[in-house]
């Protein structure tokens, strides 16, 4: 819409696009309001481009190129902020998240979100519904892990982020998390991704094992198109012929989504290379890279961890880190 263009040339234009059968999403809090027209269409695109045209307000209209029309930089042309109780995402500083792979007690909990939060971490992370490889590897605490997410947030204020495997849990996992995960596993359970989708929560999707970044940004579509616009994209390694590493860093993936999306972009080193002695030098590739973040998995005694232990930097080790992050960070003018 022309920036001049009054609500009720707005309005009219968002009643034509449902007259056709499509949903109009407005793009707003920007100066020029974009108004998105989704939905399958009978009429030749050409011919709805002219008619909307021809509307008072209309600037101009543009097909979107890409599949995905709300995560497009083509509908939403500057880098989108998400903000978790006071923490900007996507914004100048660079976030950290930081905590064990898997919830094992309230004293394991609080002890090592006392020391992520002095290191330096916005987030605590943590799992409590635990998606395995194998059935008889440990599952998570379920509920009684959440809760001690909740008490450790209580006691350092640091926000919480947790997985929801199974659209039965959605209700439950949003009760105590900050921001909800959508791990590897379930990137393309689209089920659950809609579910999450009518969340008023942050949801942090993580890249399937061999999922293209088209099919990662399809399924932030799928959030995005049932009114949740708070996505943030994790890269968490891929499978490929490479076996030296558990999976491999696609570095590529950061300028690769900073094109064609405008949501926030953060780096999973832990679960990237599954060995603590890579993890700093993937955080520092990731935050050079123009990363918006890390999610990195911290241990007390990474020996007995129940889950990822030699994948988890200690906290001296993650706090050591830290600060050669934020010699990076201001290398690339960004904090941290
Ligand atoms: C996790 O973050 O604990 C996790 C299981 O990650 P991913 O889904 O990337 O394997
Ligand atoms: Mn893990």
């Amino acid at each position: 819409m022309r920036t001049e263009a009054t609500p009720d040339q707005v309005q009219q234009v968002e009643d034509e696009i449902q007259r056709i059968g499509c949903r109009p999403f407005i793009n707003p809090g920007v100066e020029r309001k974009v108004i998105a027209v989704l939905g399958a269409i009978d009429a030749r695109k050409g011919d709805l481009v002219e008619h909307f045209n021809a509307f008072p307000g209309v600037a101009r209209v543009e097909l979107i190129s890409h599949l995905w029309k709300l995560a497009s930089r083509e509908y939403h042309p500057t880098d989108s902020v998400i903000e978790v109780a006071g923490v900007k995402i996507g914004a100048d500083e660079v976030v950290v998240a930081a905590g064990p792979c898997s919830i094992e007690s309230e004293a394991q909990t609080i002890e090592i979100a006392r020391a992520v939060k002095a290191a330096g971490a916005k987030f605590l992370r943590g799992g409590a519904f635990k998606p395995r490889t194998s059935p008889y590897a440990f599952q998570g605490l379920g509920e009684q892990g959440l809760r001690f997410m909740a008490k450790a947030r209580e006691e350092t204020g640091l926000p919480v982020v947790t997985e929801v495997m199974d659209t039965h849990e959605v209700d439950l996992v949003a009760k105590y998390a900050d921001v909800l995960q959508i791990g590897t596993r379930n990137m393309q359970n689209y089920a659950l991704l809609k579910m999450v989708g009518t969340l008023r929560k942050p949801i942090l999707l993580k890249r399937g094992l061999g999922a293209k970044l088209k099919d990662l940004l399809m399924s932030a579509e799928y959030i995005m198109s049932e009114g949740n616009p708070d996505v943030i994209l994790c890269e968490r390694g891929i499978t490929t012929f490479e076996d030296s590493t558990r999976n491999t860093t696609d570095i590529n993936a950061i300028p690769v989504l900073k094109h064609w999306t405008h949501l926030p972009v953060i780096i999973d080193p832990s679960h990237a290379t599954g060995d603590w002695r890579y993890v700093g030098s993937i955080s520092k590739a990731a935050v050079a890279g123009g990363a918006d973040g890390l999610i990195i998995e911290v241990h007390p005694d990474p020996i007995h961890a129940m889950s990822d232990g030699p994948q988890s930097l200690t906290p001296s080790k993650f706090t050591a880190l830290m600060d050669q992050l934020r010699r990076v960070a201001s290398a690339v003018d960004r904090t941290l």
